[in-house]
């Protein structure tokens, strides 16, 4: 892999991941841009403890161009985009309208192919393989950043989920904080050491899975991928490496290796989860990962949590009293169905 990184014309920056060795990536950003423009803020909601990103200059964002504007196609002559290369193999690049920026975090782009009309199941493994390094990479560089105290990299697809531009691609929030999902899982993790006298919960949950069987989507030799058994979502699936890591650094060259494979299968049975003539399966797909700056950090695992809120062919999955207003979820396919409608389903 090799990596080039360079400045956008607002003084943005560009990273260029590149699976040739001899790629030379030094075209210049020919566009009049403004200044970035930021006001990100931070607040903390005293009775739930909780931080909420306050992003006014979000409310300008670029909101489904056509597809001959795409800002995440490689540029062309008389078509200038966020990418000024003719081409390039992933590029990751500072959000233009970010919702975390300077003391409050960061927001990257990440572009995960040049093609426009591709998604990432559609990737090949070596293109994967090379978005599973860049995201390893950044969340590296991310860790440096003073204000950083985790990194989170995932992709929305899908108009239902919220997606502005068709292009396939991800984003990486590093918070200047613990986020709320993270610290409920570190404290059950806690309260679990100290019930077990010692076990690690991560651990127990993938061993009871494994154990129980019915939940478990795909078994390879380092990775395992389960609906959980108290999924949140119609289908959600979990994909943990066998072997705890608290991180994405933490994965060695096996693991590396096959979680393209895995991971592929994983989306392509997403995308046939409700038969074919419909658009695409709309999902979150997320890394969890351990924040830098805490106690037990190797007890923390790494896992991918891909979900989608698409509950049958026609229906969605929304966020109402019960979900929007109390945090509680009500879950109208079991878990075991699920997980049975994701094996039958066959990924090609
Ligand atoms: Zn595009």
């Amino acid at each position: 892999m090799k990596k080039t990184t360079t400045r956008l014309a607002d003084g943005r920056e560009l990273i260029y991941y590149d699976g040739r060795d001899d790629a030379v990536r030094d075209a210049v950003d020919r566009r009049p841009l403004d200044p970035m423009a930021s006001a990100s803020e931070v607040r903390r909601d005293p009775l739930l403890g909780e931080h909420i990103a306050i992003a006014s200059h979000r409310q300008g964002r670029t909101y489904y161009p056509p597809a001959d504007e795409c800002p995440l196609c490689p540029s062309q002559e008389g078509r200038l985009s966020e990418i000024p290369d003719s081409d390039y193999d992933v590029a990751v690049f500072e959000n233009r309208f970010p919702s975390l920026s300077g003391d409050t975090g960061r927001c990257e782009v990440v572009c995960f192919t040049p093609d426009h009309d591709k998604s990432f199941a559609d990737l090949t493994p070596t293109q994967a393989r090379l978005v599973l390094d860049t995201w390893t990479d950044r969340t590296a560089d991310l860790s440096q950043h003073p204000a950083v105290e985790q990194v989170y990299c995932f992709e929305n697809r899908g108009k239902e989920i919220g997606v502005t531009l068709d292009h396939p691609h991800g984003q990486i929030y590093a918070y200047p904080f613990i986020t709320p999902r993270t610290e409920q899982m570190l404290r059950a993790a806690e309260q679990h050491r100290e019930a077990t006298g010692g076990r690690n919960l991560f651990d127990d949950t993938v061993e009871a899975e494994q154990a129980d069987g019915r939940r478990i989507v795909l078994d390879g030799e380092h990775w395992t991928a389960f609906v959980p058994y108290a999924a949140h979502w119609p289908y959600e699936v979990h994909l943990y490496p066998k072997r705890r890591v608290p991180d994405l650094l933490g994965l060695d060259e096996d693991e590396r290796a096959e979680f393209p494979h895995i991971y592929l299968d994983l989306l392509r049975r997403f995308d046939r989860l409700f038969g074919p003539g419909l658009p695409p399966t709309p999902y979150v797909s997320g890394w969890h990962q351990a924040p830098f700056g805490i106690d037990h950090r190797r007890e923390f695992a790494l896992h991918l949590e891909l979900f989608t809120i698409r509950r049958t062919a026609d229906k969605l999955k929304f966020l109402a009293g019960s979900e929007s207003g109390m945090g509680v979820f009500i879950n109208d396919v079991p878990p075991e169905a699920a997980a049975q409608r994701l094996r039958d389903v066959v990924s090609a």
